[in-house]
């Protein structure tokens, strides 16, 4: 339930999780317990952890999907239940596994949320999204229509518009839950950089069984059942045994084996 009076939204929307418990029904184990993490403005947080963990019950927590007790989640030094649900969406740019594309065309499935895009604005968002080429080589290009009743995109084409989609938002904060799922892996490479390289800087809060491009994260949290496992950067992770070591090493065993990459 929306607050009676909400609070505006906050200037500096710095998120901060304290102690965070959630259990779904009361008869479920926590699918969180006791996690806390900080997200100043502008901090590449990446949550990772095996499927199950509770990566994805975290990112809906925060876009206000469901309620978590109050004081838990804190966005800009005010509980997120001080704000209205539709408002704090708008403040969060989201990269889902699943990209819902509606009837129109391909420039008004990028211009989503943000109507007054001017064309500039979409090709230049789509650029970004490594999408801009397949666009341009469609017979009617940004025109093309989509969605149920036009071209049907692949996995990895609505994803990368579910980045342009994002990106010309300019959200100051983006959840993103498994990014690069069906991209291939030099697009996955392509796709992070640009996340990384984004000015001005925003938080970003990847969400990832994949452990790829963890070198850029200023901080990795390792779920595990509900609880966090273990943090820290990517370097220091690799040198601890533990959850991320053996995440690491059972990834790269089985993209060696499937041939991926060479040995
Ligand atoms: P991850 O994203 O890391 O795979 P989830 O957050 O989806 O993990 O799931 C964490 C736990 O919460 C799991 O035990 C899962 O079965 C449970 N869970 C997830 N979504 C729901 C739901 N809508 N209702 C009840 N239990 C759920």
């Amino acid at each position: 339930t929306p607050p009676a009076v909400p609070r505006p939204l906050p200037a500096r929307p710095d998120l901060s999780i304290r102690n965070l418990t959630f259990t779904y029904a009361p008869a479920d184990a926590p699918a969180l317990r006791g996690v806390s993490l900080e997200a100043p403005v502008g901090k590449r947080l990446a949550i990772v952890g095996p499927s199950g963990a509770g990566k994805s019950t975290l990112a809906n927590l925060l876009l206000r999907f469901w309620d978590c007790p109050p004081g838990q989640i804190v966005l800009g030094g005010h509980p997120l239940s001080a704000y209205d649900p539709e408002a704090v969406r708008r403040l969060i740019g989201v990269i889902a596994q699943d990209t819902h594309l509606f009837n129109g065309t391909i420039a008004e499935n990028i211009r989503l949320a943000n109507p007054q895009a001017g064309a500039d604005a979409v090709q230049a968002a789509a650029r970004q999204a490594h999408l801009h080429d397949f666009i341009a080589g469609l017979p009617q290009g940004y025109a093309t229509r989509t969605g149920e009743w036009g071209l049907q995109l692949s996995g990895g084409e609505r994803q990368r518009l579910a980045l342009a989609r994002a990106l010309l938002r300019a959200t100051p904060l983006l959840v993103l839950d498994e990014p690069t799922a069906n991209l291939d892996p030099l697009t996955e490479q392509a796709i992070l950089a640009t996340l990384h390289g984004l000015a001005p800087p925003r938080t970003l809060l990847l969400i990832t069984h994949r452990l790829v491009g963890m070198e850029a994260m200023d901080e990795i949290v390792v779920l595990e059942n509900g609880r966090v496992a273990q943090r820290g950067r990517h370097a220091d992770l690799l040198q601890t045994a533990g959850l991320y070591r053996k995440l690491w090493d059972l990834q790269n065993r089985t993209l060696v084996a499937s041939g991926d990459i060479a040995p």
